[in-house]
């Protein structure tokens, strides 16, 4: 491709609205521009990355034994009302009517739509295992979309959905799959962890996110540097770390017990546990942080109670209560609840159920709000001042803390960015849309499914994150737009231009993706787009070196220049090629 027939509109400046490297290079770089908040146009430099990752997905897919489809965007509401999701996706999930009013949404992921395919036309054992999959645009309402392509609401997809006749047939493709995304990641240039995620109501831990390490990540990976424990922070365990009790339990009324009155403090404006801690003089482990939740979108409201140096895990409450969604209830719901504000609430006498982390379990001389504004309670203990319903785990694992699984490393933390997820569903939406199949008895049973999802535009954002420098990007070999750019300094100068032109058709010739940069600007503007889009490997052609039948290659990862003469130019591109690959 010559770059005067191109398009590739880069920009010097930092765009305003753009936060994280990624998304700030892929538009200086001319990949993209934005339409609306999350929904972008891919301009053809930026579609050449979307492509490459696509046959590197495509491929491995195909190897695995997977089959590519092609489903609609447009779904009949009826398919997700079928497993219920229709109500329980919530907005996230972008709702139509067509002409005759008819309920429509665009589809955010596919279960139903694959599962009615293949419930149609699959009758007998000997049609299974099926593995089938698509690439394509997927639709979310996202409450936040951010950082470009990372967290779209129009984004490209492979998923792949797998119906199998058994459990092991199942878990046989669940490993396959899981083999097939490490080539993925692999192939595509990207360091990445495979870590255990949560599996919701679904149950089971047969459920991976593949995670690419960088510290502009939505999402915490915990992992053990001990034993191999690698989890998302959402199911993230540790080893309870009980803080000591004080020897002497102290009676929670004054004068002892059966007193006149608990030991409430008047804690004006300290609501904060940070802030009570210091106006108590008690360190954070001796608070009960007590958190209203309210459940389903208002079914239930309960309380929450985690240790004062711990933060309740949502995802883990969830969980644990067998939830939709759960989400803290509002001021005035507090208030209405427990008579006091948010930052005043305590165990002690509340009038709903109670949801307790183990951490809590047995403790004593302990503080919490007085369920009265400005006061809190001191002396608190568990068992005998309040009994909390349901025991769990409920918090989030910290750094530093003991791993679950061996128990004897510390957990570290990094931040990542979920780029595959992997899950086993068990006969949730089979059941649940009565896909089944005959077995060699002539019995009825149902498919036990998988689900197996990569995001295409955040493969070539995590590649970014992860792969970027002070001049632009640096992208990985095997998804980069172009292998080669040619930068002849002047074309202007004819034997300049005509060598530049002679090495491109030698490189295309050769199986190279090459770019030509044959405008007429000045070098240094040149070689500043070149580092900025990013290109592997520069082939810079030059008056001095001509003199002498030789041009300079430079590689973009390394920095590293070589003088080449005119004739070596096909064979050292080759070998450095070769070496950006392995
Ligand atoms: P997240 O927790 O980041 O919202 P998710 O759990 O909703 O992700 P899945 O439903 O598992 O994601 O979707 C499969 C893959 O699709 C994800 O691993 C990710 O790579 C990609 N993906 C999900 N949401 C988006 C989005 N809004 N923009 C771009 N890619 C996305
Ligand atoms: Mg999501």
């Amino acid at each position: 491709m010559r770059m005067t027939k191109y398009f590739v509109p880069t920009a010097r400046e930092t765009p305003s609205e753009a936060e994280t490297a990624s998304h700030v290079l892929m538009l200086r770089a001319g990949m993209i521009r934005k339409v609306a908040a999350g929904v972008y146009d891919l301009l053809p430099l930026g579609l050449r990355v979307i492509r490459r990752v696509e046959n590197i997905v495509r491929d491995e897919m195909n190897r695995a034994g997977a089959l590519e489809t092609l489903l609609p965007s447009m779904i009949p509401a009826e398919l997700w009302m079928e497993t219920g999701r229709w109500q329980k996706y919530g907005k996230e999930l972008l709702r139509i009517k067509d002409r005759h009013g008819h309920d429509f949404c665009y589809g955010p992921t596919h279960e139903e739509v694959m599962t009615d395919l293949v419930r149609g036309e699959v009758r007998s054992y000997k049609q299974l295992p099926l593995v089938l999959y698509q690439i394509q645009t997927k639709f979310r309402d996202e409450i936040r979309p951010r950082f470009g392509m990372m967290r779209a609401r129009e984004f490209m997809m492979k998923d792949a959905y797998g119906f199998h006749p058994d459990e092991a047939s199942a878990a046989e493709g669940y490993a396959r799959m899981f083999a097939a995304y490490e080539n993925i990641f692999r192939r595509s240039g990207l360091k990445f962890r495979a870590v255990e995620a949560d599996t919701g109501n679904i149950g089971g831990s047969s459920s991976h996110e593949f995670m690419v390490l960088a510290d502009t990540g939505e999402d915490t990976v915990v992992s053990c540097p001990d034993c191999s424990y690698a989890s998302n922070l959402e199911k993230a365990e540790s080893k309870d770390r009980v803080a000591e009790n004080p020897a002497s339990i102290l009676p929670l009324e004054r004068g002892g017990a059966g007193g006149a009155s608990p030991t409430d403090v008047e804690t004006p404006n300290q609501k904060t546990i940070e802030e009570v801690s210091a106006f108590l003089k008690m360190p954070p482990e001796r608070f009960i942080k007590t958190l209203v939740y309210c459940l389903d979108e208002g079914k239930e409201h309960l309380a929450v109670l985690v240790r004062g140096d711990c933060e309740v895990n949502e995802h883990k409450l969830k969980t644990a209560l067998g939830a939709d969604s759960v989400e803290l209830a509002s001021f005035e719901k507090v208030r209405e609840l427990t008579g006091a504000g948010a930052g005043f609430v305590g165990p002690r006498g509340l009038k709903m159920k109670i949801v307790a982390d183990h951490l809590l379990r047995g403790i004593t001389n302990a503080a919490s709000g007085a369920n009265k504004d400005g006061f809190h309670t001191i002396n608190l203990s568990e068992g005998r001042d309040f009994k909390p319903d349901v025991w769990i785990d409920a918090r989030n694992a910290r750094a530093g803390d003991l791993c679950a699984r061996c128990g004897k490393g510390r957990l570290d933390f990094h931040r990542g960015i979920e780029v595959g997820h992997v899950f086993r569903l068990g006969t949730k939406y089979s059941k649940a849309m009565n896909a089944s199949y005959l077995d060699a008895d002539g019995k009825e049973r149902t498919m036990v499914m998988g689900t197996y999802g990569v995001g295409i535009g955040r493969i070539a954002a995590a590649a970014i994150e992860q792969s970027h420098d002070q001049a632009g990007i640096v992208w990985p070999y095997s998804i980069a737009p172009f292998h080669v750019v040619i930068l002849p300094l002047n074309v202007a100068k004819p034997d300049l231009a005509q060598t530049a032109e002679r090495i491109y058709s030698e490189l295309s010739g050769a199986g190279f993706d090459v770019l030509l940069d044959d405008r007429d600007e000045r070098a240094g503007f040149k070689f500043n787009d070149a580092d900025l889009v990013g290109i592997p490997i520069q082939v810079i052609v030059g008056e001095k070196g001509l003199k002498n039948g030789e041009v300079e290659i430079k590689v973009r990862k390394t920095a590293a220049r070589f003088s080449v003469k005119l004739e070596g130019v096909g064979p050292k591109i080759r070998e450095i090629a070769d070496g950006l690959l392995s």
